[in-house]
């Protein structure tokens, strides 16, 4: 991969970008969420976990196979999630190599680089298999990425029913005001969202919010393209 040794790279975009990211593909995020960003033009990053398609879940019914190729066919990136939404933080390092490696062996063609902790657990360990695997990994921590990132714990900022929308705007206003990199992320996006998802109407005013500021919207493997361009080769 273009940036497999790389470790840190330094955010100083002006002006910012954003990146909608989706974790555990419940149907919902295709079909509905997915809707919104395509009204947009927008490409989202969906970080899938291979060994759970089809099930149901806290987020609802997890998407099959078939609803994730698709969304990779339209552009989007399908990111990996572990094949069994491992809690990373608890796991053994050789049991995070084994369930990231396993997951991507089922989607080869689609799965990139890009990985999001599952739980948004994570530990030093859970770190260096990431690193080693020459992935990026995004987190729960919240904030804009700016300065020195580590780019194996990309902040991601939840858009969630039960907290409201005053801080994504906020964000976005920054993002668009002082630059850095904006990741969101959510899970079910329907009319009764579980506590880790929001509704239609909250998905597309933040989406819409992103379009009014003219704030660019990038994939999470795009935006780390885009951020090793503008430091030049030396990483
Ligand atoms: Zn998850």
């Amino acid at each position: 991969m273009l940036w497999r040794s790389l470790k840190k790279i330094r955010v100083e975009q002006r002006p910012g970008f954003v990146s909608f990211t989706f974790d555990d593909a419940p149907e919902t995020y295709f079909t509905r969420g997915g809707k919104i960003l395509e009204k947009y033009n927008f490409q989202a990053t969906y970080y899938v976990s291979c060994g759970v398609f089809d099930k149901q879940s806290d987020v609802g019914k997890i998407a099959d196979r078939y609803l994730v190729e698709k969304a990779g066919k339209q552009g989007h990136e399908v990111g990996n999630h572990t094949y069994d939404h491992l809690n990373c933080g608890q796991a053994k390092f050789r049991d995070i190599i084994t369930s990231i490696q396993r997951n991507r062996r089922q989607m080869p063609e689609l799965m990139g680089s890009s990985f999001a902790y599952p739980f948004g657990s994570h530990s030093r360990k859970a770190r260096l298999a990431v690193r080693l695997l020459g992935m990026s990994g995004r987190t729960i921590n919240p904030g804009i990425n700016r300065g020195v990132l580590d780019v194996a714990q990309i902040k991601g900022n939840c858009i969630y029913h039960r907290l409201g929308l005053d801080e994504c705007f906020r964000l976005i206003d920054r993002c668009a005001g002082s630059g850095g990199w904006l990741v969101f992320y959510t899970h079910d996006v329907c009319r009764e969202p579980s506590p880790y998802g929001c509704t239609e109407e909250e998905f597309e005013q933040v989406v819409e919010r992103v379009h009014e500021r003219g704030v660019q919207v990038l994939t999470v493997a795009d935006a780390l393209k885009t951020l090793k361009a503008a430091q030049g080769d030396g990483g």
